[in-house]
């Protein structure tokens, strides 16, 4: 068994996203990408979670980059 820690960019403004996960798209290279996407929500205070895939893989989430976000408010 192996662990990679996966690390999905979601965007500074986003609070919902769909992710993939690589893990799983290794498991299902042979089904296309449907039961490897999985989706979370992170709110405006958090810039990093913790997530598991549908399959228990840990996904790391983390919001891009803060100063984006103040530039643009
Ligand atoms: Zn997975």
């Amino acid at each position: 068994m192996t662990l990679r820690e996966q690390v999905v960019l979601i965007s500074a403004r986003a609070t919902s996203f769909t992710a993939v996960c690589v893990e799983c798209c290794d498991l299902d290279a042979t089904e296309g990408y449907a039961g490897s996407t999985f989706a979370g929500r992170l709110d405006l205070d958090l810039d990093h979670a913790t997530f598991l895939c549908r399959r228990g893989h840990s996904v790391r989430v983390e919001r891009a980059a803060a100063a984006i976000a103040e530039s643009a408010a």
